[in-house]
């Protein structure tokens, strides 16, 4: 099977067809993507590496730095983390407040916005320069020191971020943050303000195709039966309150971020990264679900 070519002609084809929804703008710097960006690089375990239009152009990467601050933390913490975040998919929206009062401040998964604000404050409790050794992690794994924050969108995030202060301030409430909440969202909103491009996230995102490995050196960076639970929540909770609808189009563990961004993982195979600006109505972007979906269809490379 040529995988090249099939994601040509499936980028051409998504290419042409359209390119419904609309861009973030509850962030003010998000609104400013180009809508008719479109890119896509998958990164294989056999180190085959190949991308197609717009996958050298830096974007938001947004909530699939979920993905890593939690890898992080289960590294740090072990199994001790499931006793401050659920696992279950919350049937909400992924910064809603509702479900944190009658879970009495455990957020029901680590990939919404309140169970990543908890992550937040396991890691700035953990760390000894927070920002630093995170960033430090996330360009170890990826061999690039080019990979950087975006001060612009943190600040403007931070401007209009009540909803996260409510979400904070209400976990810190049931005494279920340990931190000062300002500077937990400091450090959450840096870190939701990591700016990638498709290729540095299929590259980076391939140890938890590997069993939890560094591709390059082999280096462990979660155990196998961590990266099995790392890729099980980002099949059921990854795509806010269209999980569902994208393991049953798509058939892979994955995460998204309102910056346009999807990551998918083949375990033991690829992991592909997806960037159009414009999201659908669940918040997911547009082209990168059709993208996707056309693709495991035509390779047959999904987990079911
Ligand atoms: N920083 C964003 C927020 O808190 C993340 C949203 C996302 O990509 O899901 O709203």
């Amino acid at each position: 099977m040529n995988i090249e070519r099939i994601i040509q002609e499936v980028y051409q084809k998504i290419k042409g067809v359209d390119n419904k929804g609309k861009i973030a703008t509850y962030i003010p710097e998000l609104s400013k993507a180009d809508p008719n960006k479109f890119g896509v690089h998958i990164s294989t375990i056999s180190q085959m590496n190949f991308g197609v239009g717009n996958y050298k152009d830096k974007f938001s990467i947004q909530s699939m730095a979920k993905v890593l601050s939690l890898s992080l933390a289960y590294r740090i913490l072990g199994d001790k983390l499931w006793e401050r975040v659920g696992v279950e998919p919350s049937g909400t929206a992924f910064n809603s407040l509702v479900q944190l009062e009658a879970d009495k401040g455990i957020p029901r998964n680590p990939f919404l916005n309140a169970g990543a604000i908890v992550i937040s404050d396991i890691l700035l409790t953990h760390l000894e320069n927070p920002k630093n050794d995170f960033l430090d992690f996330v360009q170890s794994l990826s061999y690039n020191s080019g990979i950087s924050y975006s001060n612009r969108i943190a600040q403007s995030e931070k401007k209009v971020g009540y909803r996260n202060v409510a979400l904070c301030n209400f976990i810190k409430s049931f005494d279920r943050i340990e931190n000062e909440p300002t500077d937990v969202l400091d450090f959450y909103y840096d870190l939701c303000s990591l700016e990638m491009n498709c290729k540095e996230l299929s590259e980076l995102f391939l140890f938890l195709a590997n069993n939890g490995n560094e591709i390059h050196s082999n280096k462990s960076i979660l155990s196998e039966s961590q990266s099995k639970r790392i890729n099980a929540l980002m099949q059921t909770c990854g795509f806010y309150d269209e999980s569902g609808e994208f393991t049953f189009k798509v058939g892979l563990p994955g995460k998204s971020g309102v910056g346009g961004g999807i990551i998918a993982i083949h375990p033991d195979k690829y992991a592909i990264a997806v960037w159009s600006p414009k999201l659908n109505k669940k918040g997911n972007s547009y082209r990168g679900m059709k993208f996707l979906e056309e693709f495991t269809t035509r390779s047959e490379l999904s987990i079911f």
